[in-house]
């Protein structure tokens, strides 16, 4: 049989909360069908060790999950503790270090769960958006000079390899490819930022030779906002860089129904390294310790690193006991029911232990 170790870091908030479902989830799934077991490290990594120590995780952070066959992510951030701070302290150190620099970010509207978007339903909204997660507008290069003075000047360098494009624009149509549908649609800003921008453009249609199979278009930022709410139904797997796809998947989430059901894996896809799996939601102090925190995300990134790990049936179970419990309104406050987080992962592992 199969041992998977996982490093679980909860971290703050409703972190603890959620991650305590998802590994309740995988338990479940684990003990029925005997298929593979799971040897989990949990790491007390966070803004409470901050505070204590000064910083978020330890120096050899990085060394200590190496040996880890994935990473569980709860969520990071304290109202006393900078954002900047938690943000580069703990999250950004294990993506960059690892070299995770495929974001997925699926997101379909589950049964139960109603869209903002009027009309629209499960059928009509299933898409996976890919965020380069290594480079570009977040490359942290530039600087100020005469700060506070009439003649203050500030530069965001953005940086584009044409090793991280190409990287990025390969797992996205790879991943369009084995979807239903096979189409991906390319998007940049290519008539406004004349290098970068032209740069993906022309990696995107190198690219696509390699696979033939798969239909492809091109948007600009702006224009993809107003298709993902006109015509959700149209798109399918998305590529975009760091900043765009950072905003299209928060607006990708709200279509969906709640921050609480959106979920994200940070990919090393060439599997060097440990990849880490997580909700896409922050810390949620209003909601800490109410037990009212939505686990569903959570629930879906354990899917993701399942099927990460190879167990795609037990990743597909996941999905359905999720489908199931949303379709029979075992639904969190946050998307319109009165159930608590345990009722939510109560019912999950019982749909995951009934299932035929
Ligand atoms: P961050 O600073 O990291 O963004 P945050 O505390 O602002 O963290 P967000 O994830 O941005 O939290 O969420 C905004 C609000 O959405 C929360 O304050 C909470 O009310 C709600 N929310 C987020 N995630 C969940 C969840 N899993 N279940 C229920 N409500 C949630
Ligand atoms: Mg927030």
């Amino acid at each position: 049989m199969k041992t998977y170790k996982i490093a679980a870091i909860p971290a703050d908030g409703i972190g603890p909360e959620v991650i305590a479902a998802g590994l309740q989830a995988l338990e479940a799934l684990a003990r029925r069908d005997g298929g593979f077991e799971l040897d989990v490290t949990e790491f007390d990594w966070g803004s409470e060790r901050y505070k204590r120590t000064g910083a978020l995780m330890p120096e050899d952070g990085k060394e200590q999950l190496k040996n880890f066959d994935a990473i569980f992510f709860g969520a990071v951030g304290a109202p006393d503790v900078p954002d900047h701070v938690t943000l580069w302290g703990l999250r950004l150190p294990i993506c960059q270090g690892f070299d995770q620099y495929a974001n997925v970010r699926p997101t379909r509207i589950l049964p139960g769960i109603t869209s903002p978007l009027a009309g629209v339903g499960p059928d009509d909204l299933d898409w996976v958006i890919v965020r380069e997660n290594s480079e570009g507008e977040y490359s942290g290069v530039g600087g100020r000079a005469h700060r506070g003075q009439a003649e203050e000047v500030a530069t965001e360098v953005s940086i584009f390899t044409r090793v991280g494009v190409e990287r990025i624009m390969r797992y996205a149509f790879k991943l369009a490819q084995s979807r239903p549908r096979k189409f991906l649609t390319v998007v940049t800003k290519s008539n406004a930022q004349r290098h970068g921008m032209v740069m993906w453009d022309e990696i995107a249609a190198e690219v696509a030779k390699d696979f033939p199979d798969v239909t492809w278009d091109k948007m600009l930022v702006d224009a993809m906002t107003v298709r993902m709410v006109k015509d959700p139904a149209s798109l399918d797997t998305i590529v975009a860089t760091n900043l765009h796809a950072d905003i299209l998947s928060d607006l990708a989430g709200a279509l969906a129904g709640s921050l609480g059901v959106a979920p994200t894996g940070n990919i090393d896809p060439e599997r060097r390294n440990p990849s880490m799996f997580e909700p896409i939601h922050g810390s949620a102090f209003d909601i800490t310790g109410k037990g009212i925190a939505n686990p569903v995300a959570t629930f879906w990134t354990a899917s993701q690193m399942l099927e990460h790990l190879g167990e795609m049936d037990a990743a597909k179970r996941l999905m359905r006991a999720v489908d199931k419990v949303c379709s029979d309104g075992v639904l969190t406050p946050d998307v319109g029911g009165t159930a608590t987080t345990k009722d939510v992962t109560e019912a999950v592992c019982q749909a995951i232990r009934g299932e035929n």
